[in-house]
C-alpha cells in the first residue's frame, strides 16, 4: 500500500511516473485510491464542472481488408460476397444526416483495401471538403496510411501532406491495439508498433492533430501495457500532437481471438487503466471514457476515474458493434449521464473547441429517468 501512495504523491506533487512505477500501479488492487488521485489530476488539467462530448458519425467506407486481425469481426477478405465499398453518394447521405442531428464531423475509417491508392483517398477528401467545407474530416488510421504507402510507394510525410491538402482535419488513433510487437504479431498482420508511431509522427509533422488509443485484453500483460504507454508518451514529448488518449477493452464476440481467450479485462481493470493513463500522461490534455465499449454506466463512472470527455454520440458504428458492443445512446441520454455524474455536458468538435447550438435543449438535462424513457420511446 505504501508503495502506491509514494507513487501517487510523486505525481500529485508534479513529478513524472516511470515505467516501473506505472507497472506497480497497474498491478495494485487499490483502484479507488488510484482513481482518487487521477480525479484530482483531471480536475487540475480540465475545467472542474464540464465534461465534453462530440456528435459525429463513424462511416466505414469499406469492409474489404487484405490483412488478418484475429480480434476483428468487421473485415471481409477481398472477393468475398459480403464485401462493400460505399459510394460517394452514400457517404454524403450519411454526412447530411449527421449535420441534421447537430454533428460537427465524421470519423471515417475502413479496411485495408488492396486497390486504394493515394489518388483514391485524395479524391474522396477533395469531394467531401468541397461539399462540406466546415465539416470536420477526422479520418483513417496508421494501418490505412501504411497500406497507402505500400500501394503508392510514398513515404508517410508525403501521404499526410497530400491528405491534409485534400481536406483532412485530423486522424483517429485507431489500429494501435497494444504497441508491443510480441503481442501484435500474435493477433494481427497489420503494421508494426514502430510503423504506427512513425505514421503518427508524420501526422503531427504536417501540422495535424490525432488521438491515441489502446485496446487491451488481447493476450497482453502489464509489461506490454506499460510499453504501450511509454511509446505514446515519448512520441508526445517529441511532437505534442496527441489531443487525447482513449483506452478500451477488447470486444470479443464473433471474433476468432474471442473464442480462444477465456478471461477478459473486468470493469475494475478498465477503470484502473483509465486512472493510470490520466496519471501517466502529464503531456496529454484529455482522457476519454469509452462508454461505447464499456457501457453507459461504467462509461459514466469513468468520469470520476480520470476521464474528462465522454467521447462520441456515434450515430453509426460498425466495427466494435460487429464484435459485440451493442451500447447505444442519443444526445439527451448522454447529457443525462454526464449531469448525473455531477458535470455540465458540453458539446465539442474534434479539436476540443466548444460547440454551442441554438437547438440544444436543456429540457432533457432536467428530466428524470421516467421522463427520459418516455422521450426515448418517441
Ligand atoms: S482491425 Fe482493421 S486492419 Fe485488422 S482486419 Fe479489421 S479492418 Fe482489417
Amino acid at each position: 500500500m505504501s508503495d502506491i501512495q509514494a507513487i501517487l504523491d510523486k505525481v500529485l506533487g508534479g513529478g513524472r511516473m516511470d515505467a516501473s512505477e506505472c507497472a506497480t500501479l497497474l498491478e495494485s488492487n487499490d483502484f479507488v485510491r488510484i482513481g482518487l488521485a487521477a480525479d484530482e489530476i483531471r480536475m487540475r488539467k480540465n475545467p472542474k464542472d464540464v465534461v465534453t462530448y462530440i456528435i459525429d458519425r463513424n462511416i466505414n467506407y469499406t469492409n474489404v481488408c487484405n490483412v488478418v486481425c484475429t480480434f476483428c469481426a468487421f473485415y471481409r477478405r477481398p472477393g468475398k460476397p459480403d464485401t462493400y465499398v460505399h459510394s460517394i453518394e452514400e457517404i454524403c447521405k450519411r454526412i447530411d444526416e449527421t449535420i441534421a442531428l447537430g454533428g460537427t464531423g465524421v470519423l471515417m475509417q475502413g479496411g485495408l483495401h488492396p486497390d486504394f491508392n493515394i489518388e483514391w483517398y485524395e479524391e474522396l477528401l477533395t469531394t467531401l471538403h468541397a461539399k462540406y467545407p466546415d465539416f470536420q474530416l477526422h479520418c483513417f488510421s496508421p494501418p490505412e496510411i501504411h497500406n497507402i504507402s505500400l500501394i503508392s510507394q510514398l513515404d508517410y510525410v508525403t501521404i499526410m501532406q497530400r491528405l491534409k491538402d485534400a481536406g483532412l482535419n485530423s486522424m483517429p488513433g485507431g489500429g494501435a491495439e497494444i504497441l508491443d510487437d510480441e503481442v501484435r504479431k500474435r493477433v494481427s498482420t497489420k503494421c508494426t508498433s514502430q510503423e504506427w508511431l512513425d505514421v503518427m509522427r508524420a501526422v503531427h509533422e504536417v501540422g495535424l492533430r490525432s488521438t491515441a488509443t489502446m485496446m487491451f485484453g488481447i493476450g497482453d500483460d502489464v509489461s506490454h501495457r506499460v510499453n504501450h504507454l511509454q511509446k505514446v508518451r515519448d512520441l508526445q514529448d517529441e511532437t505534442g500532437g496527441f489531443t487525447a488518449f482513449i483506452p478500451w477493452t477488447f470486444q470479443r464476440e464473433n471474433t476468432a481471438l474471442g473464442r480462444k481467450i477465456t478471461e477478459e479485462p473486468t470493469g475494475i481493470e478498465y477503470l484502473k487503466m483509465l486512472s493510470v493513463s490520466r496519471l501517466w500522461f502529464d503531456n496529454i490534455d484529455h482522457i476519454q471514457s469509452s462508454w461505447l465499449t464499456q457501457g453507459l454506466r461504467l462509461g459514466q463512472a469513468a468520469l470520476r476515474f480520470g476521464a474528462d470527455d465522454m467521447g462520441s454520440i456515434m450515430i453509426e458504428e460498425n466495427v466494435v458493434s460487429a464484435a459485440g458492443a451493442d451500447t447505444d445512446a442519443n444526445e439527451s441520454e448522454l447529457r443525462y449521464h454526464i449531469r448525473e455524474a455531477g458535470f455540465r455536458p458540453q458539446q465539442r468538435d474534434i479539436l476540443y473547441n466548444y460547440v454551442d447550438r441554438d437547438d440544444i435543449s436543456d429540457k432533457s438535462d432536467s428530466m428524470g429517468l421516467k421522463e427520459l424513457s418516455v422521450a426515448f420511446a418517441d
